[in-house]
């Protein structure tokens, strides 16, 4: 275990984790950035350019086939990190999580302060008349899902290209403002303007649990580069 990061988290009233794809990928979904990541398998189109706005507008069918077979994980179950977070909150030790993921796992360990800044792959609605869609209805179907009144279903996710959700950001911006410990966890900070709101942490305790190093290591109070599942199952 480590001893300094299970004494701050002890300690500490008002965490705040800020994580990417690294948290979930000991739940089986692959990240973008790892050997074994996204980025380095091989597609008719770089996944940066599937998965950004103008791409889904013009060759809808094309950003579906990726998107199914690449982004939908929903049998995925948390992991220890996920896990953690979640209880942190209950015991009223965190304010909020802070997320780039799209995949639902930290709701579905049990938290509920979850900012998502890309949005998330559970909600999807109609471009045209605005209804919902479970995204079972996304899984199963084939081809450009529509809705009953013919217009497209887009998922709530933010795609290259797409603003951020103003009020999620406000609220992850005033949680990491208040943290007295930030962790950041399974995320490369190669993603703007999320990776930027931590700039935004005041506090003296910038822990930083990830794989590989990052452009944010050499700031950070504490860094361990291990797995965040095993690193979290150990902490209080
Ligand atoms: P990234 O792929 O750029 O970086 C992931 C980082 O996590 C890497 O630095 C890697 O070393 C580290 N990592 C991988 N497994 C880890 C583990 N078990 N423990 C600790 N570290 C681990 O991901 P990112 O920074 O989140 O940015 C890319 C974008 O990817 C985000 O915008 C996000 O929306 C999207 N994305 C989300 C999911 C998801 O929802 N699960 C999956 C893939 C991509």
């Amino acid at each position: 275990m480590n001893e300094r990061l299970a004494q701050w988290v002890t300690e500490s009233k008002r965490i705040v984790f800020f994580g990417g794809a690294g948290v979930s990928t000991e739940s089986g979904i692959p990240d973008f950035r790892s050997v074994d990541g996204l980025y380095n398998q091989q597609y008719d189109y770089p996944p940066e350019t599937i998965l950004s706005h103008s791409f889904f507008m013009r060759k809808t069918e094309e950003f579906y086939r990726f998107y199914r077979n690449k982004m939908l994980f929903l049998d995925a179950e948390p992991n220890a990190a996920h896990r953690k977070l979640a209880e942190w909150e209950q015991k009223g030790q965190l304010t909020g999580v802070v997320t780039q993921n799209i995949d639902g796992l930290h709701q579905k360990a049990g938290s509920k302060k979850v900012y998502e800044l890309h949005g998330s792959v559970l909600r999807n609605h109609c471009m045209r008349c605005g209804k919902f869609h479970d995204v079972a209805e996304i899984k199963n179907g084939t081809g450009v899902p529509k809705c009953e009144c013919g217009g497209t279903i887009k998922p709530d996710v933010v795609l290259y290209g797409e603003t951020l959700n103003d009020e999620v950001v406000s609220g992850a911006c005033a949680a990491i403002e208040r943290a007295d410990l930030l962790i950041i966890g399974g995320t490369s900070l190669a993603v703007y303007p999320a990776a930027g709101l931590i700039d935004l942490y005041r506090g003296s305790r910038l822990v930083l649990v990830n794989l590989s190093a990052t452009p944010q290591d050499s700031r950070a109070d504490l860094v361990i580069h291990e797995p965040i599942g095993k690193v979290f199952a150990e902490l209080p």
